[in-house]
């Protein structure tokens, strides 16, 4: 992929950083599943997270809205320190939307539904309102055709980007994905990258862990990889994919490109 195919940068180093972690800890019962991890995201960056399976690329983004609990280590999100005080708890959910690698969506609620249930009640907006920005989002993503089907009466990749749509109308300042298109048939992949693609082109701040080298290249202003719990290696895609400066990382993208 040529460079002239690569998005411009939206970051602003001159704001503080959306995200911080600074020497973070994490453990499951004896397994050291996060090791001094320190990272900063500015505003507006996108960051791809890669890394052999196991290495801890969920439990990290997971502790950045805190579905998981760090226990050494701080966590600034959007100026926010995470803790165990429920009022940071719910500031945090509102700013970050989450992505997953199944989609998560509630079966028996329609697509609209779907995308009006957290705006409604989480963020109290009439619903009326919620409904408008819900197809606004729906139209972006390209399935206004879908808001009365439920989601087993998508494809895949229909309900993945009814997924993206849905914590898009929570209006969040980062998102967060986690292998989103690593569930989806290969033709499917392609129009959930490219929504992610066009995700990016409004500034959106985004960590996104995925192997699709391809989107890295186009969308990346940095890439992370990750083993062992461990941040091994960062930089641009470019230069990080063309000359790794680990056997870790070389073995990893050996395996992978
Ligand atoms: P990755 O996303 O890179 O595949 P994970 O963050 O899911 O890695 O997992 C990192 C390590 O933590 C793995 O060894 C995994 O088995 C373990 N792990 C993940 N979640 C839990 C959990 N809830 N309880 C215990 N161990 C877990
Ligand atoms: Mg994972």
């Amino acid at each position: 992929m040529s460079a002239a195919e690569t998005l411009a940068s939206s970051v602003r180093a001159d704001a503080p950083p959306a995200i911080s972690l600074k020497g973070v800890n994490k453990w499951f019962g004896a397994l050291h599943v996060l090791r001094d991890v320190n990272l900063d995201v500015s505003l507006g960056e996108r960051v791809v997270v890669c890394g052999p399976s196991g290495s801890g690329k969920s439990t990290l983004i997971r502790c950045i809205n805190r579905l998981e609990e760090h226990q050494e280590g701080q966590i600034i999100v959007d100026g926010i320190e995470l803790s165990n005080d429920l009022r940071s708890l719910d500031a945090i959910r509102r700013e970050v939307g989450m992505v997953f690698q199944s989609f998560n969506l509630f079966p028996h609620l329609t697509i609209l539904e779907n995308c009006t249930l957290a705006p409604i009640w989480v963020r109290k907006m009439p619903k009326k309102e919620a409904e408008e920005l819900a197809m606004e989002y729906l139209t972006r993503v390209r399935i206004p055709e879908q808001a009365n089907k439920y989601p087993g009466q998508l494809s895949g990749g229909q309900q993945q980007r009814v997924a993206i749509a849905r914590a898009l109308c929570m209006k969040p300042k980062i998102m967060l994905f986690d292998e989103p298109t690593s569930a989806l048939d290969p033709e499917m992949i392609k129009e959930v990258l490219d929504t992610m693609v066009m995700l990016a082109e409004t500034g959106m701040t985004m960590i996104c862990v995925t192997h699709e080298m391809g989107f890295a290249r186009t969308v990346a202003d940095r890439v992370i990889f990750m083993d062992r719990g461990e941040i091994v290696e960062s930089g641009e895609p470019q230069s990080l994919f063309a000359n790794p400066q680990t056997e870790r990382l070389q073995t990893f993208l050996s395996q992978i490109l």
